[in-house]
Order: C-alpha cells, then structure tokens, then sequence
C-alpha cells in the first residue's frame, strides 16, 4: 500500500474580530487530527456543519497552510507551503465542489475548461488534449457534441460530471470531494457516487469525501472520520464504525439516519441541543453539554483519540458505552 496523505496533528487557527475595541479571538476551526489515506481508497469526514470539514479541505489542497501540525502529500512535506515544484503538487491533488455551477466558467465552452489543465501542466499539442478531453468526457457519461456547449446547457448532474472530469484530467493522486452530491436531486445522486467509485477503481484515485449524509457516506467509504468542533472524535473502517459506533455523537448521527439498518438493535440516542460555539467551546470533551453519558470527568478533562476495539475514540466511557 502506498500512503499518499498523511496528516499529524493537523492544525487550523483563526483570528477573529469580536467587535470594536475588543480584543481578537482565536477559533481552533481544526484542533489537532490525524490521519493517513492510501491509493485507492476513500476517507469519509462526517459530521454537522462547523465541525472543521471545510477547513480541513482547506489544507488539504494547499489553498492554506496549517496554523500547526504536519502535512505530507504523496511524499512531500507540505507543511510550511510549497516552495518549489508547485504546479506538479497541485496537480496532484484536486477538488470537487457542492455546487459544480460555481466551479464552471459561464463563458467558456466545456471542450476548453477540460483541456485548461492539460495547457497549464503538459507539453501535449492541441490535438492530444482534444483526444484526450474527448476520452476523459466518454469515461463519465458525456457526448462528443457536448465537447462545444456552454455550462448552462447541462443539467445540475451533467454539471457535476463535467467538475468530476476537469478534476481528474491529471490523473491526480488524491481528489477532495466536498459534499459533491448533495446540491443533485436524488436520483441523480447514486449515478454521479457510482462513477466516483467507478473512476476510483480505475485510476486508483485516493478521496477525501467530506459529507454530512451517512447514507451517501456508507456508500462509498473504505474508513470513516467522525469530526466534532475541529477534533476526530472517531475514526474506524466502515463496517465497524456503522455496525459498532463507539463515540455517543457517532452513535447519535446513525441514530439521526432514518435509512441505516433499522433492523439493528443499537441503543438511539438523540443529540441534545446545538452545536456550541467555537470561539468559546466547552472545557473537557467539547461533546459534553449535549453528550447523555457525560460524567464530571467529562468536562474537566480533554479525551484523547486512543485505540479501541481496532477503532479510535475520543470518550472517556467508551469501553462501557460499547458494552
Ligand atoms: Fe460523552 Fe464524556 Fe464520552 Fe465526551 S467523554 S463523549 S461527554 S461520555
Ligand atoms: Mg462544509
């Protein structure tokens, strides 16, 4: 197995305005997480909406560095910005967006949005980068005469095609799919997963899948990252994180997923409350105020991510909540 993304104690601070005459305050957006990804397979990060995902999509595609912590991309440390080289290491890891219409030039046709890549990175002739658009258009469901339309002239799951095309034109080593389905209408969504995972297998691209729907995530996960308030609060392979959730939020977002394996006979539990605010999180486990297994414990002490059952968990109480 080859690693092509390892993160330590990946790390993301921001300074924020609290107001006039008052002094800036730091949001720890990401607060510390580790992982590694291999060739060919898909990490899922799941959880609510400002619990870190977005900014850890951030760092992961170089578009800002990390406040702390380490960050090697197919070998290179990236940690500090790239020096040298940066077109070869940004071609190398690629993104996708919610919303595949924001990440279209209006204006230009779809034939030259693809090849744009080929232009920047490569010595191919005009030629080889049509043929090789064409190729790429027929891998993902498009028709030659679509090579000469314009973006609006698609459908929302065309669009996204399109955005799933252009990202992978350089045969990148890792794509960073950003809630990629959740902008399509249903139907559509299981065809654009299907071809996610169809090109996975060819290409052995390796994905960070960022969502909040475990229902589109059980689909197309190898391992599951659960994120709450800038932490990983979980992190397992699929099968045991949906068929043995150890952290109370894991279990509470199965719980919150109608679809999932309603035959199981795990313990619900029902999140209390809102997600707190990150510029003054609560001591101990960020969890604690909406957790119902909180002890005193819990708010005087931080829990680390430690191994467990061949899963890491962030819980005081894991061993007795997995009994
Ligand atoms: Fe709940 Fe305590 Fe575990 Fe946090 S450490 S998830 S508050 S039981
Ligand atoms: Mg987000």
């Amino acid at each position: 197995m080859s690693t092509v993304l390892s993160a330590r104690d990946l790390a993301r601070y921001y300074e924020v305005s609290q107001g006039f005459m008052k002094p800036k305050a730091t949001v720890k957006a990401l607060n510390g997480v580790s992982f590694d990804l291999e060739a060919g397979r898909t990490l899922a990060v799941v959880g609510e909406s400002g619990c870190g995902k977005s900014t850890l999509a951030r760092q992961l595609t170089l578009v800002e560095a990390p406040s702390a912590g380490s960050l090697m991309l197919d070998g290179v440390d990236v940690t500090h910005g790239v020096q040298k080289d940066v077109k070869a290491l940004r071609a190398k890891v690629q993104m996708v967006f919610q919303n595949p219409y924001a990440s279209l030039n209006p204006r230009q046709k779809i034939g030259a949005q693809l090849g744009e890549p080929l232009l920047i990175n490569t010595t191919l002739s005009a030629a080889e980068r049509e043929e090789k658009v064409k190729a790429m258009m027929a891998r993902v469901g498009l028709r030659p005469e679509h090579y000469y339309r314009y973006p609006h002239m698609f459908s929302g799951g065309q669009r996204q095609r399109i955005a799933i095309a252009r990202a992978m034109m350089l045969n990148p080593k890792i794509v960073v799919a950003d809630e990629p389905t959740s902008a399509l209408d249903v139907s559509i969504q299981a065809q654009v997963l299907n071809l996610f995972m169809d090109l996975q297998d060819e290409l052995r691209t390796a994905y960070v899948f960022i969502s909040h729907n475990l229902a589109v995530v059980e689909h197309v996960a190898d391992d599951v990252m659960v994120m709450y308030l800038g932490r990983a609060v979980e992190i397992g392979s699929k099968a045991s994180i949906y068929s043995r959730p150890l952290h109370p939020y894991t279990r509470a977002l199965l719980s919150a997923t109608p679809s999932i394996h309603p035959e199981d006979r795990q313990i619900k539990i029902k999140i209390q409350g809102e997600l707190p605010s990150p510029l003054n999180p609560p001591s101990g486990c960020t969890f604690h105020k909406r957790c119902p297994y909180a002890v005193d414990r819990c708010k005087a002490e931080v829990p680390e991510l430690r191994p467990l059952e061949g899963q890491q968990v962030a819980c005081h109480r894991a061993e007795e909540i997995a009994l």
